[in-house]
């Protein structure tokens, strides 16, 4: 890497987040970690002295633009700039349209799709000025497909995608990319208490909930590891990746190929 960069990762004190996060300090870029979990301050604290990087936890709720304005403008002061954005953060609840709470709804589309506009805003002008620049959004195999009773998740994650396309197209005379990625099922918090939920809903074992219900779409019978996102994010973030952009990049083990 010519000089250090930072990137700045939503939701990145669990999951996937965590993974893309540890990803990026191995390379040595410095991060500001962000997230709802207690352990921020001291992830920071252990991953700066195991990497020799410099790493900031901000805990700023993606339902607060005010708070995700604040954000970047304290890690542009601090480290300089953001050369990648990861729009990460993401929550999700599942019920029939007839029962879907409306607060719940707004959630959804709050965290997965909006927190996403606010932060791109935000960091615009520091990836414009230094003509580079990376957006990467965790979209999901729901933002190319549905299943049911996922109505506002999939309405987020099919609107992120189409974000990305347009940032995509409005970066690309200022070295600025913009790429969606859609996993399919990877073994995270968010996964488990679906996991646990549908187990009760269905009168199932979390065995073949697993088996009958979250793999049956996926032609390999397996979750996605969470490294391997965060190794489509190092690359997308490369400099080999510069003419990658306005994409949405499955890695969900041949669920969306059929
Ligand atoms: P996770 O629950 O382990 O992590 C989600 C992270 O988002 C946590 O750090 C949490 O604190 C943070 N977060 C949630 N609400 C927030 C808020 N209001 N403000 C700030 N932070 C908030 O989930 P995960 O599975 O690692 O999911 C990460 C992303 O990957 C999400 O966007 C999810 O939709 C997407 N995804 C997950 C899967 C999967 O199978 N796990 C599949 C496809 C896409």
């Amino acid at each position: 890497m010519m000089q250090k960069r930072t990137v700045l990762i939503t939701g990145s004190t669990s999951g996937i987040g965590l993974s893309i996060a540890t990803a990026f300090a191995q390379q040595g870029y410095n991060l500001i970690l962000n997230g709802l979990e207690a352990n921020g301050p001291q992830l920071a604290e252990t991953m700066a002295a195991e990497f020799s990087i410099n790493a900031d936890f901000d805990p700023a709720n993606m339902l607060d633009p005010a708070a995700l304005r604040a954000m970047v403008s304290r890690a542009g002061e601090k480290f300089g700039g953001i050369d990648v954005l990861v729009n990460n953060a993401g929550i999700q609840y599942v019920s029939p349209i007839e029962e879907f709470p409306e607060d719940r709804w707004d959630a959804i589309l709050g965290v997965n799709l909006t927190s996403a506009f606010h932060l791109t805003k935000a960091v615009w002008p520091f990836m414009k000025k230094q003509q580079f620049g990376r957006i990467i959004n965790i979209a999901s195999a729901h933002g190319l497909v549905a299943s049911e009773y996922k109505s506002a998740y999939v309405a987020a994650k099919h609107g992120l995608i189409g974000f990305t396309k347009t940032i995509a197209l409005e970066g690309a005379p200022c070295g600025i990319t913009a790429n969606a990625i859609c996993p399919g099922y990877v073994k995270t918090a968010l996964v488990d208490k679906q996991i646990a939920d549908q187990a009760r809903t269905h009168q199932l074992s979390e065995q073949d909930v697993v088996e009958k219900i979250l793999l049956a779409k996926q032609a390999l019978k397996q979750f996605i590891p969470a490294e391997s996102i965060a190794a489509l994010c190092l690359f997308l973030a490369s400099e080999s990746a510069a003419t990658l952009t306005g994409a949405a990049l499955p890695i969900d083990g041949g669920w969306t190929a059929q």
